[in-house]
């Protein structure tokens, strides 16, 4: 049973793909869009908002795996009314998303929560990651974003589907 939802940012939860990058002061165009000071614009992708709500409400726990400096990640999720949904958010200036992984499974335990590689659910839009979860890490499920899954409604299948394997 899928017990942890874990998420890419960048083209996972919304559709620029550094926001690092964005300079302040930045401005709430609308609840879903984000603007820069240089017309830098990000837009969360349909169904994000909705479904974190529904994971948070089943009780499963959400983390955050990505590479920017998180301060950056902390403004736009505060901004976009999103921080939250997640219970730990791991960002970093380096690309390495095992260990990312690796520190949030870590967290996860001291708090007492015991949890299993086959208990958590990983989506990134770049599946080149996923090589390196499973051989430090073992059999987490993996998917890429857009590719495995095309909408955010379709996590709930997958984890029906684990829930009956
Ligand atoms: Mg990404």
């Amino acid at each position: 049973m899928i017990k942890v939802v874990v998420f890419d940012a960048d083209k996972t939860l919304w559709d620029h793909h550094n926001v690092s990058e964005f300079e302040e002061p930045l401005k709430l165009v609308d609840a879903n869009t984000i603007e820069d000071s240089k017309g830098r614009v990000l837009h969360l992708y349909p169904e994000v908002r909705e479904v974190l709500k529904e994971l948070k409400n089943k009780g499963l726990i959400l983390g955050l795996a990505t590479w920017n400096t998180e301060e950056k990640i902390i403004r736009i999720l505060t901004m976009l009314d999103l921080i939250q949904y997640f219970d730990i958010i791991v960002a970093r200036t380096y690309p390495y998303k095992f260990l990312m992984l690796s520190d949030i499974i870590i967290e996860i335990h001291k708090r007492n929560i015991h949890v299993k590689p086959n208990e958590i659910l990983f989506l990134d839009d770049r599946r080149g990651h996923f090589g390196n979860v499973w051989l430090y890490l073992g059999n987490v499920k993996c998917l890429e974003m857009w590719k495995d899954i095309t909408r955010y409604r379709d996590i709930f299948n997958i984890l029906n589907d684990a829930t009956n394997e």
